[in-house]
């Protein structure tokens, strides 16, 4: 007796916002002072609230950037992440394990 009991993300409506966060942070010297912070390296998709990214990481000790909305496009956005983001439709599509028998 197999019980796969995955743990679905609350999908209440489209209103879930998702940030930027990354391990790393560095000053972005690109333009006038002052300089903000910027993501460096892979860009994770956080939840406000969550203490987990959408691909699983350990948020912990991490910078959430407020001002940053996740982006599946960027070159920097974490393939897990991204994938966690898409519609739940779309999931389906690319995990069968996912896909429910009839
Ligand atoms: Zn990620």
């Amino acid at each position: 007796m197999t019980s796969t009991l995955i743990p679905t993300l609350a999908s209440q409506g489209e209103s879930t916002q998702l940030y930027v966060t990354a391990t790393h942070k560095v000053r972005d010297q690109s333009g006038e002072p002052p300089f903000g912070w910027v993501p460096y390296g892979v860009q994770h998709a956080w939840t406000a609230g969550s203490r987990k990214t959408l691909c699983g990481e350990w948020t912990s000790g991490w910078t959430v950037f407020w001002d940053r909305s996740f982006s599946a496009t960027r070159a920097e956005a974490c393939p897990a992440c991204v994938e966690a983001s898409l519609p739940e439709a779309s999931r389906r599509r690319l995990d069968p394990a996912l896909r429910r028998t009839a």
